[in-house]
């Protein structure tokens, strides 16, 4: 029974929501507010409306989210909250604006990008004081949107949405997913840019995080010169995001920046974690806040290749591949020392941040393997050796990460030394287990008697490191071919998929019996198949 709840009720949770848009208020605006294409200068952003839609319908909300903004679920299924969140209606408080940015796209200066089609709607208090911004995307043209629409589709969509919450639920630092709404239009896509344009359901997401600001965000006041914006956007988010540094000044300045390539390390390394390749790390794309955003052409390792992009766009140069993203992390922060250069007017003390960012990456990669190896600590005599032969043995045949390291926390040490047959149990980690051959074999047993010795002379038993190993490595991750499923189901008009996966994804540490089949390895008809292993920016 679908029970109608009374608008004044929706009406009043809406109503209590505390805008408090410190973004507009504290940093200068563009004086147009039309959606008109242009180059923004002496300003933060422009204030843009979202574009209302023919028929918004809701397809799903994550509910944890809505809770942080203080919603209830009857709020989140009632039409209004449709209305808001496809950007058809603004609540009272709401103030809707476009940031201008430029960035750095696959390693060259491509000068304004910004919001385009990235609408804020405001930010919001809530009852724990927290700030969480509101952002559309998908909500339609703003000057920023260059010569695209300022929409997005439902492919792109549920694949922002689901993914969003995935890496929350992993413990992954991100920008988070409210809603996801149809906007009953159809928007043109030509997915691989090939001559073949399609029609698709229009879709809008609502993100949430504590700010959206990106390195592109400075990047863009340095390159046009515009230094007291630069230094007004800068102060402002250490006053806002980063209280804790205290008043600007000049080495509050570095030991912001310091943060940023800490907070930015930590991302990697769980992106390294869990198998994620971002797929497009320009720098309009990289967070002030070390939080993932933009979801594109992402993709998880299926078997383990370090080479491996989902991101046609970049599957020559493989820039953005998932052994890479370490020293595209790093590139790209040494653009933001470039940016923030002005305020601080020598090199050497960005420089050696900078350096901080390899101990950080370094140390918290260690600490991570430990951990994903139910070790107690990374010892570097034996360790370091044991994770360059590990590296070797998961790229002998195709090899399923997440499976493998979740059987791995079953193996139980033995003093046979001579058994042969310790890799029976990882056997379903493997693609194609008839094309291991026996020195494939041997370099394995071999791999895993060094392992299990190790993991003897810790002392821990089986059980404490199975649970240990087990709450670092998933046993579900949104494998790319079930994102696809959803979509292929969503597109027909069924929404269950989309939702299932997020009920799943909730909790991906867990054994969930009954969700087995979601931690299986790839089928082989989505080895090729577009969506699952080939995705392009077109979204
Ligand atoms: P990306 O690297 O895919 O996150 O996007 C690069 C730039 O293109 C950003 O400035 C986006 O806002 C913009 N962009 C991407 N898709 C669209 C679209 N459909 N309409 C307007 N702008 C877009
Ligand atoms: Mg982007």
């Amino acid at each position: 029974m679908k029970i109608n709840i009374p608008p004044q009720q929706a009406d009043s949770s809406f109503a209590a929501l505390n805008f408090d848009n410190c973004f507009v208020r504290e940093l200068p605006a563009d004086p147009e507010s039309s959606n008109q294409l242009r180059q923004v200068h002496g300003a933060c952003y422009s204030r843009v409306n979202p574009t209302p839609v023919v028929a918004p319908q809701r397809v799903a909300f994550a509910l944890e989210v809505a809770e942080l903004l203080d919603l209830e679920s009857t709020a989140c299924e009632s039409e209004e909250f449709s209305q808001i969140f496809s950007g058809n209606r603004l609540l009272p408080g709401m103030d809707p604006y476009s940031t201008c940015y430029g960035g750095h796209q696959f390693g060259n200066w491509a000068g304004q990008l910004g919001d385009g089609r990235a609408i804020n709607l405001g930010e919001i208090i809530n009852q724990q004081g927290e700030r969480w911004a509101l952002q559309l995307k998908g909500a339609g043209p703003t000057p920023y949107s260059r010569r695209a629409d300022g929409l997005a589709v439902l492919r792109s969509s549920v694949r922002e949405f689901l993914c969003s919450e995935a890496m929350y639920h992993l413990g992954v630092p991100t920008t988070r997913a409210l809603s996801l709404l149809l906007t009953g239009e159809q928007v043109t896509r030509d997915m691989f840019y090939d001559g073949h344009p399609q029609q698709e359901p229009g879709a809008v997401v609502c993100r949430v995080a504590p700010s959206f600001t990106r390195f592109g965000n400075f990047q863009i006041f340095t390159w046009r010169n515009e230094i007291d914006l630069l230094r007004q956007l800068t102060d402002y988010t250490i006053r806002t995001d980063f209280p804790h540094l205290g008043e600007p000044s000049r080495a509050v300045y570095l030991q912001w920046f310091e943060e940023i390539c800490r907070r930015t390390a930590e991302m990697i390394v769980h992106w390294m974690r869990v198998g994620f390749v971002h797929g497009v790390m320009n720098t309009d794309n990289m967070s002030i806040l070390g939080l993932t955003i933009d979801y594109g052409p992402y993709g998880w390792l299926e078997n383990y290749d370090p080479d491996w992009t989902p991101n046609t766009t970049d599957a020559q140069g493989g820039r953005y591949r998932f052994g890479h993203q370490p020293q595209i992390a790093l590139w790209n922060l040494v653009q933001l020392a470039n940016a923030i250069y002005p305020l601080i007017e020598q090199a050497e003390p960005l420089e050696a941040v900078l350096q901080l960012y390899n101990d950080h990456y370094q140390q918290g990669w260690r600490e991570m393997m430990a951990q994903k190896l139910g070790l107690k600590k990374f010892e570097t005599t034996t360790d370091l050796l044991l994770t360059a032969e590990l590296e070797k043995i998961l790229q002998l045949v195709e090899t399923d990460m997440t499976i493998f390291y979740r059987k791995l926390a079953d193996l139980v040490p033995t003093d046979n030394h001579d058994d042969n047959n310790l890799l029976v149990p990882l056997l379903d980690a493997y693609y194609q287990p008839e094309e291991l051959t026996r020195k494939h074999r041997d370099q394995i047993n071999d791999w895993l008697r060094s392992y299990l010795k190790r993991v003897a002379r810790d002392g821990v038993s089986t059980a404490a490191r199975r649970q240990r190993m087990n709450s670092v490595n998933p046993k579900y991750v949104l494998r790319n071919y079930l994102a696809q499923l959803a979509i292929d189901k969503a597109e027909a008009g069924d929404h269950s998929l989309v939702n299932d996966l997020l009920e799943v994804m909730r909790q991906p540490y867990a054994e969930q019996p009954e969700n087995e089949e979601f931690s299986l390895k790839r089928p082989e008809w989505a080895r090729h198949r577009a969506g699952c292993s080939m995705l392009s920016c077109s979204s």
